[in-house]
């Protein structure tokens, strides 16, 4: 053996995702991701993934878990919550008590709400105003094509779902920004300072309509086109909930085709891995879970988040229907020897930015799936940190099902971080690691990740639930 061939199997070097490929699999993955692309269109909103998921599922032969009083190995079930969340499992062939594999991603992504009261006029334009959710850069929203989507209750109190700006033929919504021109104070403020959130209202009429008596003329007229058309008042905007998200459509990036860039990556990127995970396996050994959540990009709080009690109640009435009781210490029991996969994106190294990241424990695009053992920020604070023996049991599992992965850390230490759900799913007391694509411009209105990531993260996520 040479030095140079010592030192090659001695030494850690990282393998780019592409050049591991074959034609076979290169065909794979751009047949995932084109059906991925479709995802990301019709799921813009934590709902309507949903609903997608849902048709997904019942499409593979998934049951609703409420309508089947007992289950048996092979079974495919799900259960919704609210319409925000989904539970999906596949029961394995050996005993519940041993724990279960589950994967977890969410569908919510940085956007803007509507606020109760929204609509206004000013300068015989009709307005939105809205309330940004998530962490995003508010300077990236101006000036984009907007859609509306979300629901709202009608005078029969019947709820309609809202969708427009997505097809051709609709119009879309606006956010003005100021014209060089007259910038010159605000070109000379802080980023965080230069749009303010007081200022993303988004534009939504301006013809005016002749009215006696009436000073707010094209918000009567706006008022007056929303009765018609969908039976509703400006009260009824009190209980809706409507989400302004990008008009643009998920499209390639690149001569070579080899990114995909689009509204909404994180997390879509992993909750659509993981649902394909799971409806392409059949008879694992342990029972497979998938679920997908809400409210992580505003710290996981509320009942359809990952601090809900929903998981624990679906494992619950799953172990329940599979063995015919589910005691306090049956579910303790499962919780303890279950394994959780929280399939979360990673910051991918941009080569604009290079000097935030630090070179060898930071995660690049085309190097294959992320994994991480601890996010957090500054001392690893709220991170759940995965212990050695989860890290080296899951790497094993990769290398052997040849997934393509690397390590990862959100950026240089002190220069800021994130968290995901793992910190929550961890303290049920499970074993839980961080695995998920690396994305560029992240909580951007047009992320971007390599082909090669998206299919290694599906690899990863069946090679899991079939061999752990
Ligand atoms: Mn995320
Ligand atoms: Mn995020």
């Amino acid at each position: 053996m040479t030095d140079k061939e010592l030192f090659e199997s001695l030494s850690y070097e990282k393998k780019n995702a592409y050049l591991a490929m074959d034609e076979n699999e290169l065909g794979e993955m751009k047949e995932l991701c084109s059906d991925y692309m479709q995802f990301l269109d019709n799921g813009k909103t934590e709902r309507e993934c949903v609903c997608e998921a849902e048709k997904a599922a019942r499409a593979a032969g998934f049951k609703n878990m409420n309508e089947v009083s007992k289950l048996v190995p092979g079974d495919k079930v799900y259960k919704i919550n609210r319409e925000k969340n989904i539970f999906m499992a596949v029961i394995g062939s050996e005993d519940i008590l041993d724990g279960i594999n589950i994967v977890g991603a969410h569908i919510d992504s940085p956007r803007l709400d509507l606020k109760q009261n929204p609509l206004y006029e000013s300068t015989d334009m009709a307005l939105l105003k809205t309330h940004y959710y998530g962490g995003l850069k508010k300077y990236q929203w101006p000036t984009l094509p907007l859609a509306i989507h979300g629901v709202i209750f009608n005078s029969k109190g019947e709820k309609i779902n809202i969708c427009i700006g997505e097809k051709d033929e609709d119009p879309v919504f606006v956010i003005t920004d100021l014209l060089p021109h007259l910038a010159k104070d605000q070109m000379s403020k802080k980023m965080t300072e230069g749009i303010e959130a007081e200022n993303m209202n988004v534009l939504i009429g301006g013809m005016p309509v002749e009215a006696k008596d009436v000073k707010e003329k094209v918000k009567f007229a706006i008022l007056k086109l929303l009765n018609e058309r969908y039976d509703i008042t400006e009260k009824s905007f009190q209980s809706a909930e409507f989400e302004i998200v990008p008009a643009q459509k998920a499209r390639n990036v690149g001569f070579d085709e080899s990114f995909v860039g689009s509204y909404g990556h994180d997390d879509r990127v992993c909750a659509y891995t993981t649902l394909r995970g799971i409806i392409d396996i059949d008879s694992p050994k342990r029972t497979a879970a998938a679920i997908l959540v809400d409210k992580e990009e505003i710290g996981s709080m509320g009942n359809t988040g990952a601090q809900s009690a929903f998981m624990m109640m679906a494992i619950a009435e799953m172990i329940e229907k599979t063995i015919g009781t589910c005691t306090v210490t049956q579910l303790n029991r499962v919780i303890e020897n279950s394994a959780c996969m929280s399939s979360d994106v990673s910051a991918a190294v941009d080569p604009n930015y290079l000097s935030v990241s630090e070179e060898r424990n930071s995660s690049y695009a085309g190097y294959g799936v992320a994994i991480m053992k601890y996010t957090g920020a500054r001392g690893k604070y709220d991170s759940s940190d995965a212990n050695a023996e989860f890290v080296y049991e899951i790497g094993n599992i990769m290398d052997s099902n040849n997934v393509i992965w690397q390590t990862g850390e959100l950026g240089k230490v002190d220069q800021g971080g994130g968290g995901t759900i793992a910190q929550y799913v961890a303290n049920l007391n499970m074993n839980v690691i961080d695995c998920g694509v690396p994305v560029l411009s992240m909580h951007s209105p047009f992320e971007v990740v390599a082909k090669s990531d998206v299919y290694m993260a599906y690899k990863a996520y069946k090679a899991f639930y079939m061999n752990r």
